[in-house]
């Protein structure tokens, strides 16, 4: 293994370009020398079994690591039983698009306001994930990971300590490391090395440090207010908003951690995930 970076979904120029369909997403990420792909269900599970095997086979012949966003509407503390069941749906299907495709991994937004309580919310929260992971276990997919997403926005499950408690459920289930989400909910804190070695810390002291060595991350610079995400913008504004990746590439390297780093840039995701590999690569010569 070693460090991957990559896109998520196909950016604009893909589609500039006269690109049409997802399968040829691996070809044009190779041809870029990116090798990460996380494929968008994020507003629904659509793709059907063929055409997510074909993907997957591309994926393997071009050395892309495949990952699958799952839909949005996921809400594990949801106290709405049609819902709950939806929820559980939204999950298992990913994970069988995940199984057709050979994707590693399954990133999804817990989902959910914190309500009153934020306590309780999370308790109902890991309830209904408990009985999902049973599911998922007796369907034999539980040897796909299943990583629940930090959040950009305060009044949201998903922080990192919640992130981390879903996570504790498990051996499966780890934690997708949102950088910018992180960035926005504590109003732009994430600024130096030190400021990112407190959250690798934070997760090797929850799950062990082998939690560390494959992390699964997105990166993008995020607008935020004072309620935390506002939107998704490209590199080329990511000095208004932050946050910085070279403290992070940094760090990455003197630990020799090897995660899949994933960038959501509105737009420009394949460009500003070569400009990630670009200064880990410069950071790695020096
Ligand atoms: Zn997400």
């Amino acid at each position: 293994m070693s460090i991957r970076f990559g896109s998520a979904g196909a950016p604009e120029s893909f589609y500039g370009q006269g690109h049409k369909s997802s399968l040829e997403m691996p070809a044009w990420l190779a041809a870029r020398g990116l090798n990460a792909y996380e494929y968008q269900c994020s507003r629904g599970v659509k793709i059907k079994e063929q055409m997510a095997r074909e993907l997957g086979e591309r994926a393997r012949l071009h050395d892309i690591a495949l990952s699958i966003h799952a839909p949005y509407y996921i809400n594990l503390s949801t106290e709405d039983p049609e819902k709950k069941i939806k929820t559980k749906g939204y999950i298992m299907d990913s994970l069988w698009v995940a199984r057709w495709m050979g994707a590693t991994t399954v990133v999804f937004h817990p989902g959910g306001g914190p309500g009153i309580d934020r306590r309780s919310t999370l308790e109902r929260a890991k309830g209904l994930f408990t009985e999902i992971l049973k599911e998922v276990a007796a369907a034999g997919l539980d040897d796909i990971l299943l990583a629940p997403e930090t959040m950009g926005k305060i009044n949201q499950i998903g922080s990192l300590e919640e992130v981390l408690e879903l996570c504790m459920l498990a051996p499966q289930v780890v934690p997708c490391v949102d950088f910018g989400h992180l960035n926005a909910v504590t109003q732009g804190n994430l600024r130096t090395k030190e400021n990112y070695a407190e959250i690798l810390d934070k997760i090797a002291t929850a799950l062990g440090k082998e939690a560390l060595t494959h992390l699964h991350v997105h990166f993008s610079p995020i607008e935020f207010t004072k309620a935390g995400e506002r939107r998704h913008w490209t590199l080329q504004e990511s000095h208004l908003y932050g946050p910085p990746f070279e403290p992070l590439a940094e760090l990455l390297w003197e630990r020799k951690l090897e995660p899949v780093i994933i960038c959501e840039s509105a737009g420009t995701q394949a460009e500003d995930a070569l400009a990630f590999q670009q200064m880990y690569e410069s950071v790695k010569a020096h």
